[in-house]
């Protein structure tokens, strides 16, 4: 059943699927990284989201939306490492930070979450649109997130998948200005950079889980 909004319960259940997705992912997201950088991309995804589960599976909804969101973030913080473990965990911590008190997370609790998320993001590693980054992802869904409020919140997950999506295939074209890739200069043209990827993985589960 579509839903229109997500209890505190349900955020949790989509939050072990989207780590499932993250973790299944692996190869695809290190040949993306190995495209432009270093290639460890999905491994460390890979981490990040088995210690999520970890600490999810000792948590419940009565813990709150906020927290779960937070531990999520503060677990991908301290095991991840590189230049997404603070990236990625700043995204879900700062997102989930936002929505403290929020007892059922509708379309505009996720564009309060996506837009903290976004802040959080590029306040850390200062990457803006354009850098060939995951924020060339996060920023348009964000953008998305605060124009369909009114929508039930699978609609508007799904209207953010999109438009993350198409923020992932936009960064094809960029010059990387920022991390690893940044070396390659226009030899970077023609690549999705592999952070965009895992957030338009992110945002798409989420969608599905919310949809199904
Ligand atoms: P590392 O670059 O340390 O090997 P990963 O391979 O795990 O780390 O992650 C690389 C991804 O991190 C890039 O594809 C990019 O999306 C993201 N990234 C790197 N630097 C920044 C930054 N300053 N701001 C936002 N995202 C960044
Ligand atoms: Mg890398």
């Amino acid at each position: 059943m579509p839903k229109t909004s997500l209890s505190p319960d349900a955020v949790k259940i989509m939050l072990l699927a989207v780590a499932d997705q993250i973790i299944a992912s692996e190869p695809f997201l290190s040949e993306a990284d190995r495209n432009l950088g270093d290639g460890d991309h999905g491994l460390g995804m890979q981490r990040g989201f088995t210690a999520v589960k970890e600490k999810l599976s000792g948590m419940s909804g009565a813990d709150g939306i906020d927290k779960l969101f937070g531990a999520a973030g503060m677990a991908m913080i301290s095991t991840m490492g590189g230049a997404s473990g603070a990236i990625f965990g700043t995204l879900f911590r700062d997102g989930g930070k936002a929505l403290a008190g929020l007892t059922e997370l509708n379309a505009t609790g996720y564009a309060t979450f996506l837009r903290a998320a976004c802040d959080g993001v590029t306040n850390r590693g200062k990457a803006k649109p354009g850098d060939k980054t995951m924020v060339d992802a996060l920023h348009p869904a964000a953008e998305k997130a605060a124009e369909v409020t009114s929508l039930p919140v699978h609609e508007a997950m799904a209207a953010v998948a999109a438009a993350g999506e198409a923020g992932r295939d936009a960064s094809k074209a960029m010059i990387a200005t920022l991390g690893r890739a940044k070396t390659l200069g226009e030899a970077s043209i023609g690549h999705p950079d592999a952070g965009a990827c895992s957030v338009a993985i992110i945002l798409r589960t989420m969608s599905d889980f919310a949809t199904a």
